[in-house]
């Protein structure tokens, strides 16, 4: 009988989750696999006015497709990342497999419509941010026109479209890229991916979708159990078992395989990986229509007088209501979605340590709304004709990915470290290390700079 513990519930644990079920040696008889996932709620790094239930986006009558039994499940970087993919995507060693295995998933599952899988277009896009109605240069609010600010407001590309359409055409840009703003705010445009080697998921939905049909293969799932200490033998040469508490109790897993996935908490697991972790903020908009599938990478030019950012170390709030003195750049990315929305995520940030959990993870709203500001700046859609449905903050994963044994302990394996390529690595990566477990060797692609020996 071989025990098969993963730590973490994000898209690497429930990734390699599910392709533990699908390897071809694989039997519920003599595999017994247990997912611990420290969190019991996907609340965390969510203001409390945020949607609960992505997949009621698309269609609001939708019974909500969630099992609460899966709470914790995504509740980190991989229920508030952005979900593009991309050929052109890193390291080069595991992208092509990945890429593969989510259009086949996507097959196999019907993943567009359960998370929202779709080929898209990737560009960059350099805009200029027009101030909001009632702001000038000079930072100072106007007094309220007389025509409720409609004169001195930009109009968005759809309200006024022959124009818009030739300034388009003008720089490049493809006819149906419509929804930002080609009159005032576009100033150049460049493709950096085509349908041929882009697209996009809904991460929180993938991620559950992948834990669920993970169980209905036989998969224990257990959250709200965080594991506090991985047991290897005496002297190291295999592992005995895992510790998590859960509900004030302690319990030990007999283990032969552990995988940690534990994201941006490896470290605290495994401190010899070398994974950092940073915090960043998105926002999710609903569209007042359709928005063509773009992901864009942005430079957006703030001009005096707009909202100041908050900065890399200030705390929260510093900068409320500051005029800007001069202008800056700012690159949000911005991400259209087939349920209507647009995702849009900002910097990372140095104030917030990691918390215990991701039930912790505190939102700086002042952060949202300087993304939300932004994004506005160069999008009616997205600004004064959108509604903002979500605001949220997660620890980005850094240093990796690492992916394989850690050390010489027999079934120690750690799978974590991701960077911002984590939802296009997650299926490779989870196939990768099925075959690390039932095969004592990866057959599926090359380790190469994932293989931690590199770094131990
Ligand atoms: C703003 C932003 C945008 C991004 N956009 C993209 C994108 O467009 N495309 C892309 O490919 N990638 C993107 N990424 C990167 C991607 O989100 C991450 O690489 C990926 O989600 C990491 O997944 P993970 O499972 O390793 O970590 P996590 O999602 O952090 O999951 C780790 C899980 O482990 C659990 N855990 C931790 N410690 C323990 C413990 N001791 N016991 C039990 N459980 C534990 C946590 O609770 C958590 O649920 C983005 C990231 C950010 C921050």
């Amino acid at each position: 009988m071989q025990e098969i513990t993963i730590v973490g519930g994000g898209i690497i644990g429930c990734s390699t989750a599910y392709f533990l079920t699908r390897h071809p040696s694989y039997s519920p008889d003599t595999h017994h696999i247990t997912l611990l996932e420290a969190s019991s709620t996907n609340s965390g790094g969510r203001t409390q006015d945020s949607i609960q239930d992505p997949a009621t986006l698309a269609n609001p009558t939708t019974a909500s497709k969630r099992n609460p039994a899966h709470d914790g499940i995504a509740g980190g970087a991989s229920g508030k990342a952005g979900g593009l993919l991309a050929l052109w995507a890193f390291p080069k060693s595991i992208v092509p497999l990945s890429f593969r295995l989510h259009d086949e998933l996507a097959r196999e599952h019907g993943g567009d419509k359960r998370w929202g899988y779709r080929r898209c277009w990737a560009s960059q896009v350099d805009c200029k941010a027009r101030l909001p109605a009632g702001l000038d240069a000079s930072g100072p609010a106007q007094p309220p026109s007389t025509d409720g600010g409609q004169a001195g407001a930009s109009k968005g590309l759809h309200k006024d479209h022959k124009k818009a359409t030739a300034a388009l055409r003008k720089l490049g840009v493809p006819d149906d890229f419509d929804w930002v703003d080609a009159t005032e705010s576009l100033g150049a445009y460049d493709n950096i991916g085509t349908p041929d080697d882009t697209a996009q998921v809904h991460p929180e939905l993938f991620t559950r979708s992948m834990a669920q049909l993970a169980e209905d293969a036989g998969v224990r799932i257990v959250t709200g159990a965080r594991v506090t200490t991985i047991n290897r033998s005496p002297d190291e040469s295999h592992v005995e078992s895992v510790t998590y508490e859960k509900d004030g109790q302690k319990t030990t897993h007999p283990t032969t395989h552990c995988v940690v996935a534990a994201g941006p908490w490896t470290r605290r697991l495994l401190p010899e990986i070398p994974v950092s972790a940073s915090r960043a903020h998105s926002v999710v908009i609903k569209a007042p229509r359709p928005l063509s599938a773009y992901a864009l990478f942005t430079a957006i030019k703030l001009p005096t007088g707009f909202r100041t950012p908050v900065s890399k170390t200030a705390q929260h709030g510093a900068t409320k209501g500051v005029p800007l003195r001069g202008q800056q750049v700012v690159e949000p990315e911005i991400y259209a979605r087939p349920d209507g929305t647009a995702y849009a995520c900002g910097p990372t940030d140095d104030v917030a340590p990691l918390p215990l959990t991701t039930a912790e993870v505190e939102v700086d709203e002042a952060r949202c709304a300087d993304i939300i500001a932004q994004v506005g700046g160069i999008s009616d859609e997205l600004g004064s004709d959108g509604e903002v449905v979500a605001r949220q903050a997660c620890y980005l994963p850094q240093g990796g990915p690492y992916i394989g044994q850690v050390g010489s302990t027999k079934g120690l394996i750690v799978a974590a470290g991701h960077t911002c390529w984590g939802i296009q690595n997650a299926p490779g990566t989870g196939k990768l290390v099925s075959e690390l477990i039932f095969d004592g060797k990866t057959t599926s692609a090359r380790l190469g700079s994932c293989d931690p020996a590199n770094v131990l």
